[in-house]
């Protein structure tokens, strides 16, 4: 069995500088030494890319650039581990997902709070499980492991930013957890997949979280010029200050102008059910579109997906309620 790990960045590859953390660890040598003496040694090879990045700059390119690398190498492993800084990673694990549903290889995502070189770093136990899940012989489709979880791609969030268990998905269980043996679960999620999808290009789709207060005018101005979607985070099961005056036109002259406006939650764990509360009404009966139980990141890379295949608004609001990888039911 052979595996291929694609570096991008992260902090699992930093070292200090006095900038703060920054790539530059001696990755390939790490690694050897890691898997000297166990069944991997000789099994795995390393890709670094050129430009290796915080993931807090990744950009639609990015997951791209992945996309491409993972497509042009298909046939040189049985799986792939993509390692990868955590900020961004349950992003990139949505986009992979939508991008590579015919893929037929596991592709499992991972990175580390600590760089390899701290004492205590979760670089090796993270790493070690990305292999063994990737070997595992289950059809993963496009997964993270982090903090001893194997989870669901199009699934996935970032809850911590310093804890080791850093991941969850808080929508379905876990796809695996680590023991001896590991003890895996089938969520029994499905998508129809999608053939020959276009390339990541970058889309105009802002993300705006709703507080108390906010204005009509406000909202208006955050709306103008008109993006090409937005994902509105609003409250519970997608409520809005619907006695605020002149907000739910604002949404309403949005989706009248073209604009698909997908409301979402800002509850971790969520389904969005527009029209449940008199507050939520308004926006189903503008046509704003409800997330239903999907994360933030799967939302917003979808609508990147969908935006990236060319799509407008009435395909992408019957597109964001059917599962493509697994992310919505
Ligand atoms: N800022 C880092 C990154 O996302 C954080 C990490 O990898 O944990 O690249």
């Amino acid at each position: 069995m052979k595996v291929e790990i694609l570096y991008t960045g992260g902090t699992l590859g930093m070292v200090d500088t006095p900038q703060g953390l920054a790539p530059g660890a001696d990755l390939e040598g790490w690694l050897h030494r890691l898997l000297a003496g166990t069944e991997l040694a000789g099994g795995v090879e390393l890709v670094t890319f050129d430009h290796l990045i915080d993931s807090s700059n990744a950009a639609p390119e990015d997951w791209q650039h992945i996309v491409d690398e993972l497509r042009a190498r298909r046939e040189e492993a049985d799986s792939f581990v993509v390692l990868h800084g955590t900020d961004t990673m349950a992003y990139a694990a949505s986009a992979l997902s939508y991008a590579l549903t015919g893929f037929g290889k596991p592709v499992v995502l991972t990175g580390a709070q600590y760089p390899l070189g701290v004492l205590g770093s979760d670089a090796a136990p993270n790493l070690t499980g990305a292999l063994r899940a990737a070997l595992s012989g289950e059809s993963l489709g496009v997964a993270i492991f982090f903090g001893q979880k194997l989870l669901r791609g199009t699934r996935v969030t970032k809850t911590s930013s310093w804890a080791f268990q850093g991941f969850d998905s808080p929508g379905v269980p876990e796809l695996a957890v680590t023991g001896a043996p590991w003890k895996w679960t089938d969520p029994g999620l499905r998508g129809c997949g999608w053939v020959s999808p276009r390339p990541y290009r970058r889309c105009d789709v802002p993300v705006l979280d709703l507080a108390p207060g906010i204005t009509a005018a406000r909202l208006a101005a955050l709306l103008d010029p008109r993006p090409e979607a937005v994902v509105l985070r609003a409250f519970g099961v997608g409520n809005v200050p619907n006695e605020e005056p002149g907000l739910v036109d604002v949404i309403a002259d949005a989706v009248t102008a073209g604009v698909p406006v997908v409301v979402a939650s800002q509850c971790h764990q969520a389904d969005v059910r527009l029209g449940h509360y008199e507050a939520g009404w308004g926006l189903a009966r503008a046509g704003a579109i409800g997330s239903t139980d999907m994360t933030l990141e799967a939302v917003y890379t979808k609508l990147v997906f969908l935006l990236s295949q060319g799509m407008g608004p009435d395909e992408i609001a019957h597109w964001m309620g059917i599962s493509i990888a697994g992310e919505v039911g």
